[in-house]
C-alpha cells in the first residue's frame, strides 16, 4: 500500500528492507517501506480549547480532515510543509510537540481565503491558522510575525480612528519591523501611484498624516471594542492558565 503524504514523516522512521520476501514473495526495496513505529506520551490535552479561544479557532472541532483546505492552499502550493489539514489534526489529537516541529512555517498563511471556500464544514481553516500563528506567540514558541505586527499596527488606526490611512500603516509597519522607508519596490509603486492619481490625493494624504482625522461619533465604537477586546483577552489568557495548572498536576501526579 502506498504511503500518502510521506513528506510528514521523518526520514528516520521511514525503513526499506533491501532484501524481504512475505509469503514467498520478493517484496525488496521499493515495495517494503514500512513507516516505524512509535509512542506519542506528550499529548496536551487542552491544546484544541487553547487554540479554539483565539480569533478565528472556534470551529476547528468540526474539522473530519478530508484534506480540500490543503489542496487548495495557495501556500502548500509551493511549500508542502504548509499543511492545514495535518496541522488541524495535530492539535486535535494534543500533539503540541509534533506541532511545533512547524512553528516557523504557520504564520506565513496570506488569508487568500481558498481553504475556507472550499472546506465542507465550515471550520475557516484560515481562521484557524491565524490563531494556531497567535497561539504560538502567546505562549513564546516564536516571536511575534511581521503579519502580526502589521495587523496590530492596522487595527490600531481602526479602533483609535475608525478609518486607516495605508501610508501611515505601512510606514509604522516598516519602523517596527526595522526596515527601510526608501526600499527600490516601494518608491516604484509610489511613484506610479502618484502619477496617476489628482494632486488632490496627495493633499488629502497629507492632510491626514499630520491631523489624523476620526469617524465622526467613534469614540462609543472605540470603548465598546475596547471592552470586548479586553474580555476576550482575559477569557484566552484563564484558558491558557488552567490548561498550564492541569499539565502541573498531571506532572506531579506521574
Ligand atoms: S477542508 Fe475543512 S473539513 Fe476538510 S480537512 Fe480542511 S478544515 Fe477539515
Ligand atoms: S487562507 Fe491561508 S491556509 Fe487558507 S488557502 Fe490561503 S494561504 Fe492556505
Amino acid at each position: 500500500m502506498p504511503i500518502h503524504e510521506k513528506s510528514l514523516i521523518r526520514p528516520e522512521n521511514l525503513k526499506t528492507h533491501e532484501n524481504i520476501a512475505i509469503d514467498g514473495v520478493d517484496v525488496s526495496g521499493h515495495w517494503s517501506t514500512f513507516i516505524e513505529t512509535r509512542v506519542v506520551s506528550d499529548y496536551n490535552e487542552n491544546l484544541e480549547q487553547e487554540i479554539a479561544a483565539f480569533p478565528g479557532g472556534d470551529k476547528i472541532h468540526r474539522c473530519f480532515q478530508c484534506g480540500s483546505c490543503t489542496n487548495a492552499c495557495t501556500i502548500n502550493a509551493i511549500e508542502p510543509r504548509f499543511n492545514p489539514r495535518y496541522w488541524i489534526y495535530l492539535i486535535r489529537m494534543g500533539m503540541e510537540q509534533e506541532l511545533l516541529r512547524d512553528k516557523d512555517i504557520i504564520w506565513q498563511c496570506v488569508s487568500c481565503h481558498k481553504c475556507t471556500n472550499i472546506c465542507p464544514r465550515s471550520v475557516e481553516p484560515e481562521g484557524v491558522m491565524k490563531a494556531t500563528a497567535l497561539w504560538l506567540e502567546d505562549k513564546g514558541h516564536v516571536p511575534k510575525s511581521p503579519s502580526h505586527i502589521f495587523d496590530e499596527e492596522f487595527s490600531r488606526q481602526v479602533i483609535g480612528r475608525g478609518k486607516i490611512e495605508d501610508t501611515e500603516v505601512l510606514h509604522s509597519f516598516l519602523v517596527k519591523t526595522k526596515q527601510p522607508i526608501f526600499q527600490d519596490w516601494l518608491v516604484d509603486i509610489m511613484w506610479g501611484i502618484a502619477k496617476r492619481l489628482p494632486v488632490k490625493w496627495g493633499l488629502k494624504t497629507a492632510f491626514a498624516q499630520l491631523f489624523k482625522p476620526r469617524t465622526h461619533g467613534w469614540n462609543k465604537a472605540k470603548i465598546a471594542i475596547e471592552d470586548y477586546i479586553h474580555e476576550e483577552k482575559e477569557a484566552r489568557q484563564k484558558k491558557l492558565a488552567a490548561s498550564s495548572a492541569a499539565d502541573k498536576f498531571l506532572g506531579a501526579a506521574e
